[in-house]
């Protein structure tokens, strides 16, 4: 049996913050072999079969999906408070998962304050993003693989609607302790355990504001949140690369991205993946970095990485 370390340079450029994930057996001569995407071809499976253990995911993409219709067929356009408290609840949950779990958790591109840091995660998980261990092991899994048969949400599988949705219910749950095993453990395993809890408040807490409230902050924001998240695994994996790299810049995402604006420029974070920045230029706008500085500005983030060319 050999051993390898496995170095996790895919959380930095240059192994700025090069972390080590204890050792890992390999088995020569072909390691990718041995796992379970390029066994099981999750994407052959009917639409509608989830993977093991999955179930209840797919039962919440349906619910939201079928509560959504109902409240646009019955509340087309919504009273400008019920309107207001949707976008400030998307926007909070986008911060949630943009800066909080893909910049800082999965990166470890800046440090949060530990209040914001927790607020943030409340928030991301009120979005519909799960618990930070998972979305965070999926993320790594992500890029460590990326554009290879081991990807868990390359287009290149079934096509746009495995990467865009079918991946969520129909791959092998995260294996959050081989990925992001320090997330898996403390104050961040109490997150795993409040995931149906908070996915519940964030259904039926709108109800505060009568039935309109119901289905805009609740089905509606989280279908609206959940498929601008999943453009950035299909959308943004859809390049045609010479070399090997699929992702790509969409800039037409950028301004209905309200819950990730900055998620767009994926070829800039997949080519510089330890940068906190996203958006390279001034004019690639980037809500996330924005946000980054600002609270880096008032001391509630530290050792925030830039790119280091641009
Ligand atoms: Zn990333
Ligand atoms: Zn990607």
């Amino acid at each position: 049996m050999i051993y390898v370390t496995e170095l996790y340079e895919i959380l930095s450029e240059n192994a700025v913050v090069t972390e080590t994930r204890g050792r890992i057996p390999l088995e020569p001569p072909n390691y990718m072999n041995q796992t379970a995407l390029r066994e099981t071809h999750p994407w052959e499976q009917p639409f509608l079969k989830p993977a093991r253990g999955k179930e209840s995911v797919l039962v919440y993409l349906v619910a939201i999906h079928v509560l959504a219709i109902i409240g646009l067929s019955l509340f087309p356009l919504p009273s400008l408070p019920v309107f207001g408290a949707t976008l400030v609840l998307a926007a909070l949950g986008g911060f949630g998962t943009s800066v909080c779990y893909h910049r800082a958790l999965a990166h470890r591109t800046l440090k949060l304050n530990k209040v914001i840091e927790h607020a943030l995660i409340f928030w991301a998980m009120f979005n519909g993003s799960g618990a930070p261990a998972s979305w965070v092991a999926y993320h790594r899994h992500h890029h460590a693989r990326a554009d290879t048969s081991e990807d868990i949400s390359s287009p290149a599988h079934g096509g746009f609607w495995w990467a865009h949705l079918r991946w969520l219910y129909q791959s092998p749950p995260a294996d959050a302790q081989r990925w992001c095993a320090e997330l898996d453990k403390g104050h961040y395993r109490v997150w795993t355990y409040a995931q149906v809890p908070v996915i519940l408040l964030a259904i039926f807490s709108g109800l505060a504001l009568g039935w309109q409230g119901f289905f805009w902050l609740g089905a509606i924001r989280l279908v609206y949140a959940l498929h601008i998240q999943c453009f950035v695994n299909s959308l943004t994996h859809f390049g045609h690369p010479q070399d090997g790299d699929s992702s790509k810049n969409v800039w037409w995402l950028g301004p209905l991205q309200l819950t990730a604006w900055g998620e767009n420029w994926h070829r800039n974070h997949h080519s510089r993946a330890g940068s906190a920045r996203f958006g390279f230029y001034w004019w690639q706008m980037d809500i996330g970095w924005y946000f980054i500085y600002a609270l880096e500005a008032v001391g509630l983030a530290s050792n925030v990485k830039r790119p280091r060319a641009q």
